[in-house]
């Protein structure tokens, strides 16, 4: 049973120490510790584990209900209160709870929200009394509604404490016994232990040793079986023979009970083990030592946020320090601790202060002062019922009375002294006998806790499937937390991704453009590649080689439609001479200006093109050889026309003579050369006749 506990608490701990580590590594926020406290360093480094939990987990918390529904919503505050809990973080984790208890009573859970109170109610129970007793109310009647024997338990115990801390031992006792009765009738042992122990704190509250001795060993018993809660125990143990004055079993208790907690318990058993190893160092005097465990204490109260034990270090140190003759230093931690202990209303804290302030103030001269607090000490009732207390408040008052001279008193103080001591010193000696019949009898339960092995095996089991729960919880959390952080990572290599996407889709848009504007460039350049391969490069029609190719086509095509067409071969009269008298390059814009001529008169399906020199081509279809006529001499009245505007001193000089070749008159086996040549016979005979006419090949 032990092995199973210590091999889950160890995972436990090498888990959270692990993630630590590397959350120490990551955080930047860091308190800084003294490196002798590694156990406080540790606690210190949870704190901010769980902090860092909280903020990457957190943000899942809205998608659980709609994913697992009501009772996952309250499952999953549940496990984040419980994790941060066992991380330390006492605020977070009564955050979660109360969220999930909030939820549970949404949906009528009325069982799970007593529950959940019951976790909150034993955080709260370590150091807010204000608030357990607001728990407590609210848990009784949760258990009255709904009539939940296991909550009124509960609430009774929790009842119990805030009394006690608020001096009403009677009434502490009473919630206490009826949480123990009700525990008893449950069957439910850590909650018998639990209430048991309480009922030990009271008993030596009251200066009933032996009772308290007695019921911290039946609850060490059930607590050792159940592999629980033992460093409070064995803390409380070491306190009842601190009281009882034997210091060899004190020491071994305080021993125990600080290895257990370093090694088995959580930060707030450790501390409060510490607090109280701390003070009663102070007792037998070993300052130095006391000193040390009340800082270390302090540290991890005050990382804990635990206010009454912050008090109770300070008080310790103040002692310590007192006892070190640094009498101004203890002063300012007296001081601390009393103002705490007023802020909480803890009476033990601040009747305690308020002592060590009157012996501080008596040691330093200052009976005025020392008289005064003593004096607020005495008026409190509830802290007279203190025993121990009562006998240190006695002593101080008699070595007053002496130093203000007033002997009647001061033998009236040592009287009651005395007489209490008597008392104390008679419990001490029947205590002592009680202590060795306890142990008898512990003896004795040890025996037939071997024979229950069954039992044992079956608690063991439960606690075992307690603690994989827990586990499980634990790794749940880190599981979470790590494909949280593999989503993150993948949502950020895919947004790399999408960007150099863009950035390539941009460079090939790019390398696209680039490449449409070179293709358009390109079949600009073949565009006038092929028009400088058919034009005249001077007059702009067609030259020499498109003429023909155009003009066989159509013979072909006509030769075939059997329909006529005119072959008009155009020659320029006196070209020569016109070049002679006013140079080549008016000749040149002469032959430009008689082809655009020709070109006006002619048609879209008209063929026009420069046969070479100053002789050009006009072939057309036509009906008959008038109709040819007709044409020709329309296109020798035009250019004659526009070359007299360019000559217009010598209207006759500019003229042109043109031969006709009608395809009809032709043999039908004619070629295009035989049908240029009948034309250029005509032109002949035209030049013949005297130029600047009109002739027509006869057949
Ligand atoms: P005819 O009336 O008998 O046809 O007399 P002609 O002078 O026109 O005939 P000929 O064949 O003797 O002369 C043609 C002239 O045309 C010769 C040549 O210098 C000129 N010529 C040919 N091509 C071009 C050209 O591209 N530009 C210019 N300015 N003159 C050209
Ligand atoms: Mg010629
Ligand atoms: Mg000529």
């Amino acid at each position: 049973m032990k092995q199973c506990g210590g091999t889950n608490a160890s995972w436990r701990h090498r888990c959270c120490v692990g993630l630590a580590f590397a959350l120490a590594c990551v955080c930047a926020s860091g308190t800084t510790i003294p490196e002798s406290y590694p156990r406080a360093q540790a606690a210190i480094h949870a704190l901010q584990l769980g902090a860092a939990i909280e903020r990457g987990l957190g943000p899942l918390t809205p998608a659980v209900p709609a994913l697992f529904g009501a009772r996952g919503a309250i499952a999953w505050q549940r496990l984040l209160g419980g994790a941060e809990h066992a991380l330390g973080n006492y605020d977070l984790a009564e955050a979660h709870w109360l969220q999930a208890q909030r939820l549970a009573l949404a949906y009528g859970d009325v069982g799970t929200a007593a529950e959940i109170l019951e976790l909150r109610g034993e955080q709260a129970a370590v150091s807010d009394y204000a608030r357990t007793e607001r728990i407590s109310n609210e848990l009784a009647q949760l258990a009255e509604r709904a009539r939940l024997p296991s909550a009124h338990a509960d609430a009774e115990y929790f009842l119990g404490i805030v009394d006690r801390r608020h001096g009403r031992l009677d009434s502490a006792t009473a919630h206490t016994q009826r949480a123990l009765e009700a525990a008893t009738a449950l069957g439910d042992r850590r909650d018998m232990a639990r209430a048991l122990s309480f009922l030990g704190l009271i008993a030596r509250d009251r200066g009933d040793y032996a009772t308290a001795f007695d019921m911290e060993m039946r609850t060490l018993a059930i607590r050792e079986r159940l592999g629980v809660d033992l460093a409070g125990t064995l803390r409380n143990l070491a306190l009842i023979c601190l009281d009882l004055g034997d210091d060899n079993l004190t020491r071994k208790y305080f021993t125990r009970a600080i290895e257990t907690a370093a090694s088995h318990g959580d930060s707030l058993d450790y501390s409060s083990a510490l607090g109280t190893y701390s003070s009663w160092l102070a007792d037998i005097g070993e300052y130095q030592a006391a000193l040390a465990a009340a800082d270390e204490a302090l540290l991890l109260a005050r990382a804990l946020d635990n206010k009454p034990a912050v008090g109770f270090d300070l008080f310790d140190a103040g002692r310590a320090l007192t006892g070190l003759k640094r009498p101004d230093e203890a002063r300012e931690r007296l001081v601390e601790a009393l103002a705490i202990g007023r802020q909480l209303k803890q009476h033990e804290i601040i009747t305690r202060s308020q002592l060590a302030l009157a012996e501080n103030a008596y040691a330093a001269g200052d009976i005025a002062q020392s008289r005064s607090l003593l004096d607020e000490i005495s008026a409190d009732s509830s802290a007279m019922q203190f025993k121990p207390m009562l006998a240190a408040v006695y002593a101080l008052a008699d070595k007053l009375a002496v130093a203000q001279g007033n002997l009647a008193l001061a033998l009236d103080y040592a009287h009651k002294r005395s007489t209490l001591r008597d008392e104390l010193l008679n419990t001490r000696s029947s205590r002592a006998l009680a202590l060795l019949e306890s142990q008898y009898e512990r003896a004795e339960a040890e025996h037939k806790l071997a024979q229950m092995t069954l039992d044992n095996q079956q608690q063991a089991a439960q606690l075992a499937q307690r603690q994989a729960q827990r586990n499980r919880g634990l790794a749940l959390i880190v599981m979470l937390t790590m494909v949280l952080g593999l989503l993150a990572w993948r949502f950020s290599s895919v947004r790399k991704l999408n960007r150099e996407l863009g950035m390539r889709n941009a460079q090939v848009e790019a390398q696209r453009t680039a490449l449409s504007d070179a293709n358009t460039r390109l079949q600009q350049q073949a565009d006038e590649l092929f028009q400088a391969a058919i034009r005249d490069p001077l007059t702009g029609i067609a030259n020499r080689g498109h003429l023909l190719r155009q003009l066989d086509a159509r013979r072909v095509e006509c030769a075939r439609d059997n329909c006529e067409l005119a072959t008009l071969l155009i020659d320029f009269d006196h070209f020569k001479q016109i070049n002679d008298r006013h140079g080549h390059q008016f000749g040149d814009r002469v032959l430009v200006a008689g082809a655009n001529a020709l070109c006006d008169q002619l048609g879209a399906g008209d063929i026009v093109g420069r046969y070479g020199g100053e002789e050009f081509i006009v072939a057309t279809s036509v009906r008959d050889a008038a109709q040819a006529r007709q044409l020709a001499e329309r296109l020798r009245a035009r250019v004659a026309a526009a070359l007299a505007e360019l000559l217009p001193d010598d209207p006759d000089a500019t003229t042109i003579s043109i031969g006709i070749a009608l395809l009809s008159r032709m043999p039908a086996s004619a070629r295009l050369e035989e049908l240029i040549e009948a034309a250029d016979k005509a032109v002949y005979a035209a030049k013949n006749a005297g130029r600047n006419r009109v002739v027509v090949h006869a057949a």
